[in-house]
């Protein structure tokens, strides 16, 4: 009777949350070169980032993937809190690129993402300067680069990406408003090892470009919603409204402020709502 009732629960947490997440099942189809050829898949950890940066402290293997089923310590920017409940997506991608490429981390990791989840789901996506992957307006994923320098030398990148993929907002009144999931834009449950599979892919053929020499800044550009709208932005306690008119070659934020001068705004420490009639 216990064991029923056990298997029932099991079964009804998988339904809710998708499969596991096993490095067999990713492995098995992944066609994929460096990324993600290295699994490190825990049930519950502090945060994927820690992980992988003990890893490239030790110089793991270039494309070694740290892969959490929940986080207890998940961060975001600013050291805000990052939210991964059972059935999403964290994990930490080791990379070691040249330094010219580190402004294009960012870019990288936002169109890997929006590429995966587009070819999987089939949801239009569109990007949040500087860190955020939305669909229809609301957060499904948000990105933390992670680089160390070493004299003008880059020593490592972590890629840190988090995706809403089977979380029920319901369940999360706190981000509720500006938070989605893949589940709940498709109404039913999604493979996170289809999307994990689809990411190290997309990340890697980005990657490849990168080296070659193609930039990602169009594409990037492209699909940025900030362009083009009424923006706040807040650096430590300074504040400043104005339009995001565009942004850099360096992936910075150009703001034409309210008195008519342009601000270039760098990814750093700022954090940019839009304006709406409530807080414009
Ligand atoms: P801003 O929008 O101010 O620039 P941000 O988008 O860069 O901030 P992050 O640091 O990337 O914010 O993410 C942390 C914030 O995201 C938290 O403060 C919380 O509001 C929200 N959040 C936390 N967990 C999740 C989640 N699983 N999905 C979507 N949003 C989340």
């Amino acid at each position: 009777m216990v064991l029923l009732r056990k298997s029932r629960s099991m079964c009804y947490s998988i339904f809710m949350t998708g499969e596991r997440i096993t490095a067999s099942a990713i492995m098995d189809g992944l066609n994929t070169r460096v990324i993600g050829r290295r699994l490190l898949i825990f049930d519950s950890i502090s945060s994927t980032m820690d992980v992988a940066r003990k890893e490239a402290l030790e110089k793991a293997p270039e494309g070694t993937a740290v892969i959490a089923e929940r986080q207890t310590a998940g961060r975001g920017r600013l050291n805000r809190a990052w939210l991964t409940p059972e059935g999403n997506i964290a994990v930490s991608i080791v990379l070691y690129p040249p330094r010219e490429c580190r402004d294009a981390l960012i870019m990288l990791a936002s169109l890997a993402v929006l590429n995966a989840i587009q070819s999987v789901t089939g949801l239009a996506c569109q990007l949040k300067w500087p860190n955020d992957v939305l669909i229809h307006g609301k957060k499904v994923c948000g990105v933390l680069i992670e680089t160390k320098m070493r004299a003008d030398r880059l020593d490592y990148a972590i890629l840190g990406i988090g995706i809403n993929v089977n979380m029920r907002l319901a369940e999360h009144a706190e981000i509720q408003a500006i938070a989605t999931s893949l589940a709940d834009e498709l109404g039913k449950t999604v493979s996170r090892v289809t999307m994990l599979r689809s990411l190290f892919t997309e990340l890697e053929r980005l990657y490849i470009g990168l080296f070659s020499g193609k930039s990602l800044y169009d594409e990037w550009r492209r699909n940025l919603a900030t362009i083009g709208r009424p923006v706040t932005v807040h650096s430590g306690d300074d504040v400043s409204h104005g339009t995001a008119e565009s942004v850099s070659e360096d992936g910075s934020l150009l703001l034409r402020c309210e008195d008519g001068s342009l601000r270039r705004i760098t990814i750093g420490d700022v954090s940019l709502r839009e304006q709406t009639k409530e807080n414009g």
